[in-house]
């Protein structure tokens, strides 16, 4: 039998670990996997491109677990009443191709998105990080900017959005959950990411966008550039890219998806597994610029799948489903539709 978790389930988990364990725990798991990059299975996501968006699959696998992502991007949703991101996904037996885990993944994308974050700016930043602007205020945002509190101590948000109302959302969400984080609302990019020690950018248009140009980055800052995730849709100018040394997820993807798609194919960019098992140099000067070019790697989703399968054991949530049968003779699956004919179940009872 497999365990089917939906959005209200992976809330329920969130609400009774608390926000601070939720983002601390998953970070162990996102870094324990980096550390093993080795191991994994790994190519580019399959893309499937059309006018207003992207849906894409995530497969990765190591010597006992394979997981899969479907994940859409389409940054005209919210007119629409949906979620520009949306997604769900699987974790199975490598050893019996046996599913055990079928999990909703839009919830689960934010978390392990900004523990991404978090992880990549706690190798990348200066250690000394207090504040960070935060470009682009919606469902990614709030997780963003916890993590960023609870793992790096961020403690002073800049925040400007298009949408005046997304920075209420954001700023009436913050409020109820960390009281003392200090929330400055800005009127445009360029003055939000003045004196900041970190840039987060997690906007959502499918275009080549400048959110950040070379004029606005200061010495020392750490950018994290998530929302440019798409052939075609970008947030750094190129000048930024050429501001520091660039750090990405996997090469091959960030090449064809990165805000790195806009640079020559020999542009020089390090992957953070090597910063992180400590083959390559991170930050080497304090006032040295990194930037750390996103995209969203299965591995992460690979972890968080882990996580979630941990958690809802540990607190007895989710609800069993028959996905795969469990037959009483394996290779008589016919006689699922005989005994069925007959209101019966030829399946084993668990
Ligand atoms: P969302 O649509 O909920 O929010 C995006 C926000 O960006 C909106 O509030 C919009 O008004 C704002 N925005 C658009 N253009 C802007 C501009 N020029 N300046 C300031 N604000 C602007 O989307 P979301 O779920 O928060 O996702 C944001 C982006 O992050 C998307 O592009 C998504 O594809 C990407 N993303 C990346 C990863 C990753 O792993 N790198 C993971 C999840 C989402």
């Amino acid at each position: 039998m497999t365990t089917l978790l939906t959005t209200s389930d992976v809330a329920k988990i969130v609400a009774l670990q608390g926000p601070r364990k939720v983002f601390t725990d998953l970070l162990d798991y996102v870094l324990a996997d980096f550390l093993r990059w080795q191991e994994f299975d790994k190519c580019a996501r399959v893309a499937s491109h059309s006018a207003t968006g992207v849906i894409e699959l995530m497969p990765t696998a190591d010597n006992e677990l394979y997981s899969f992502k479907f994940v859409n991007g389409h940054p005209d949703n919210p007119q629409a009443g949906l979620s520009t991101v949306m997604a769900f996904g699987a974790l199975a037996h490598v050893s019996t191709g046996e599913p055990l885990l079928i999990s909703e993944l839009t919830l689960t994308t934010a978390l392990r998105t900004a523990v991404t974050s978090a992880l990549a700016a706690r190798a990348l930043a200066r250690p000394d990080s207090r504040s960070m602007a935060l470009i682009g205020n919606g469902a990614q945002a709030e997780f963003q900017a916890l993590a960023f509190h609870y793992i790096l101590g961020i403690d002073t948000l800049h925040v400007y959005d298009v949408d005046p109302d997304a920075t209420s959302k954001l700023e009436s969400n913050l409020a109820s959950v960390v009281p003392g984080l200090r929330i400055v609302r800005f009127a445009s990019t360029a003055q939000a990411v003045k004196g900041v020690d970190i840039v987060t950018t997690v906007t959502a248009d499918k275009a080549y966008a400048t959110i950040l140009t070379g004029d606005m980055i200061e010495p020392g800052m750490h950018i994290n550039a998530l929302g440019g995730d798409c052939p075609g849709k970008t947030e750094l100018h190129a000048d930024v890219l050429r501001a520091g040394p660039v750090f990405v997820e996997y090469e091959p993807q960030t090449r064809i998806e990165g805000d790195l798609q806009q640079m020559p194919a020999d542009f020089a960019v390090t992957e953070l597994w090597r910063v992180l098992t400590g083959q390559s140099a991170g930050r080497q000067r304090p006032d040295e610029v990194t930037i750390f070019d996103s995209v969203g790697f299965a591995l992460e989703d690979f972890s968080a799948l882990r996580w979630l399968r941990d958690s809802a054991v540990k607190h007895d949530i989710g609800i069993r489903i028959e996905v795969a049968p469990q037959l009483q003779d394996p290779k008589n699956l016919f006689n699922v539709v005989r005994m069925a004919r007959n209101g019966q179940s030829a399946l084993v009872q668990s």
